[in-house]
C-alpha cells in the first residue's frame, strides 16, 4: 500500500464517481485532495460559481474525514512543493484535453519524474475517454459526429463508482483558503456537487421524459441546465447516462396503455443521452486538435469584417432583430443562453453579421458559466462552417426559426422588454411596424 497520494482537483468538482479519488482512496493510507487556484486563469464569469463548487467539496470530504487543501499560484509548483512537504509518493488527476490542461498533464508528468513519484492520469471528464475510440479507416480520432454516435453507443462503459466511505487525509496540513465567491452567484445555478446532484435527480425524475418534444422550446426551460455542473465535474457525466438510461428502460417496460404517448419516457432518454454524446464527441475532437479555440479546424479561406460596431451591438443585445437580442440578453443575465438560442445568436453572429467566429466565441466563453473550450469552440466552429459540419454552408432562417421555437413571442418579451407591447403577429419582425419600436433599434443589417 502507498503511504501517500494527491488528488489534485480540476474540473472534477465532486465525491462521487471520481475514479482518481476513488483510487487513492483504495490505494493510500493517507490522501490529500488538492485544488490549486492559478492566478494565471482569470476566473470570468465562473468564479463565483467555482468558490460555491469549492466550498461544497470541502464539506463533503469533510464530512468522510476528509479535507479540501486550497493552494493559489501555480497548479505544477504548488502540487510539487506539497509532495515535497509531505513526502507523497504519488500524484492522482482527472485526464483533460485543452492546450493548457495538457501543458499541465505533461509539466506535471515531467516533475513527477524527475523526483520519482508515480503521476497517473483517470478517467472521469466524459463518459467515453477522449482517446477511447479510433474510426475503422484510420485518423486519430472522429471529425464526423454519426459515426462516432454509433462507436460511442457501443464502447463498453466503466462502472460507475460510489463515493468514498472515508477520506484518510495526512493530519497537520493548513487547509488553505478558499477563493471568494466575488460576484453575486446566479439564481437559477448554485455552484457545486450537492446543488448539481439535486437538480440532476429532479430533472430525471420530472423531466427528461418530456426532453425529445421539449428542448427546443425556447421560452419553455424544458432542458436540463446541467451544463455547469458538467462543467466543473460537479456531476458526473457517465454517473447521469447511466441513469438517463434506466428512465428510458422503465418507459420501455412499463410501455404502451399506461403511458400517454407510447416510449416518450424512451425518447426523451435517448435524445437527451444523444445531447452528451456531442459533449462527448467534441472532447475527442479537441484531444486530437488542441488549438480548437484559436485555428480553424477545416480552414475554408473565410474573409472576416473586423467591425467592432457590429460585434458590440451584438453582445449588447442591440442588434434590432428580437430573437438574437433575446439570447444575447439572457447570456447577460443568466449567464447562460438556451441551445437554439446560441444556435441562431451565433449564425447571425458569422453568417449575417460576417464577424470572426472568435470573436464571437471569445465572447462566449467569457460569460457561459458552462464556457468550455471543447464545447464552446467546437460548437462555434461548427456554426461558422470551419468545424465539423458536414454542411459547412448550412444556412438558417431567424424569423422562421424564431416563429417556430418562440411561437408566441413569450422567449423574447421575457428578455426585450422594450417588446412587451408589440403585437405577437409581429414580435419577431418590429422593423414591420410602420413607426417602428420606441427605444428599440432597427435592424443592424437589413432583413429581408
Ligand atoms: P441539455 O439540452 O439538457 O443537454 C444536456 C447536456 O448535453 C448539456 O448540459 C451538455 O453537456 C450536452 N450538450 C447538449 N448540446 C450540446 C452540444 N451541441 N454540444 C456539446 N454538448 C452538448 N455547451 C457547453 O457545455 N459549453 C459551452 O461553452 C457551449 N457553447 C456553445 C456555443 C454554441 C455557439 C452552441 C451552438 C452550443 C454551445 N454549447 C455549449 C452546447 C449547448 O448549447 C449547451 O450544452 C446546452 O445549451 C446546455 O444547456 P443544458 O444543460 O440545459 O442542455
Amino acid at each position: 500500500m502507498t503511504d501517500t497520494v494527491i488528488v489534485l482537483f480540476s474540473r472534477d468538482l465532486r465525491v462521487h464517481d471520481h475514479p482518481a479519488l476513488a483510487a487513492a482512496c483504495e490505494r493510500a493510507r493517507h490522501v490529500i485532495p488538492l485544488f490549486v487556484v492559478d492566478p494565471a486563469i482569470p476566473p470570468r464569469n465562473r468564479g463565483g460559481f467555482l468558490a460555491e463548487c469549492l466550498a461544497d467539496l470541502r464539506e463533503s470530504l469533510r464530512e468522510r474525514g476528509g479535507e479540501l487543501i486550497v493552494r493559489h499560484g501555480d497548479p505544477v509548483a504548488e502540487t510539487i512543493r506539497l509532495a515535497q512537504e509531505t513526502n507523497a509518493q504519488a500524484v492522482y488527476a482527472s485526464l483533460d484535453v485543452s492546450t493548457l490542461a495538457r501543458r499541465r498533464q505533461s509539466r506535471l508528468l515531467q516533475e513527477c519524474e524527475r523526483l520519482r513519484m508515480e503521476y497517473l492520469v483517470f478517467p472521469g471528464l466524459t463518459i467515453v475517454p477522449p482517446d477511447a475510440l479510433r474510426p475503422s479507416g484510420g485518423g486519430d480520432h472522429y471529425k464526423v459526429f454519426t459515426p462516432y454516435l454509433r462507436a460511442w453507443a457501443q464502447q463498453p462503459r466503466r462502472e460507475v463508482l460510489k463515493a468514498p466511505g472515508m477520506v484518510h487525509v495526512l493530519r497537520g496540513l493548513d487547509a488553505g483558503r478558499l477563493p471568494e465567491a466575488g460576484q453575486e452567484p446566479y439564481e437559477l445555478s448554485r455552484g457545486g456537487e450537492t446543488a448539481g446532484r439535486r437538480k440532476m435527480e429532479q430533472w430525471l425524475r420530472h423531466c427528461v421524459d418530456d426532453y425529445a418534444e421539449g428542448h427546443d422550446d425556447m421560452a419553455g426551460n424544458r432542458t436540463s441546465r446541467l451544463s455547469p455542473y458538467l462543467r466543473f465535474g460537479c456531476v458526473s457525466p457517465l454517473e447521469l447516462e447511466a441513469l438517463a438510461r434506466d428512465v428510458g428502460d422503465a418507459g420501455g417496460a412499463r410501455d404502451v396503455a399506461e403511458i400517454e404517448g407510447e416510449g416518450r419516457e424512451r425518447r426523451g432518454a435517448d435524445e437527451f443521452v444523444r445531447q452528451l454524446c456531442w459533449r462527448d464527441f467534441f472532447y475527442q475532437v479537441t484531444r486530437a486538435f488542441p488549438r480548437i479555440n484559436r485555428d480553424d479546424y477545416r480552414p475554408r479561406g473565410n474573409e472576416w469584417r473586423d467591425d467592432e460596431h457590429r460585434a458590440q451591438a451584438w453582445k449588447e443585445g442591440m442588434t434590432g432583430v428580437p430573437i438574437v437580442d433575446a439570447g444575447m440578453r439572457q447570456l447577460l443575465a443568466e449567464g447562460w443562453m438556451h441551445n437554439r438560442a446560441r444556435l441562431i445568436t451565433g449564425t447571425f453572429f458569422v453568417r449575417r453579421l460576417g464577424v470572426d467566429w472568435r470573436v464571437g466565441a471569445d465572447h462566449f466563453f467569457e460569460l457561459l458559466l458552462d464556457g468550455d473550450i471543447a464545447n464552446n469552440y467546437g460548437n462555434w466552429q461548427w456554426v461558422a462552417g470551419t468545424g465539423n459540419d458536414t454542411r459547412p454552408n448550412r444556412s438558417i432562417n431567424y424569423i422562421r426559426q424564431a416563429k417556430r421555437y418562440d411561437p408566441d413571442g413569450e422567449y423574447v418579451r421575457r428578455y426585450v422588454p422594450e417588446l412587451d407591447a408589440v403585437p405577437t403577429r409581429r414580435i419577431h419582425e418590429p422593423w414591420r411596424l410602420p413607426s417602428g419600436v420606441p427605444g428599440y433599434p432597427p435592424p443592424l443589417v437589413p432583413m429581408d
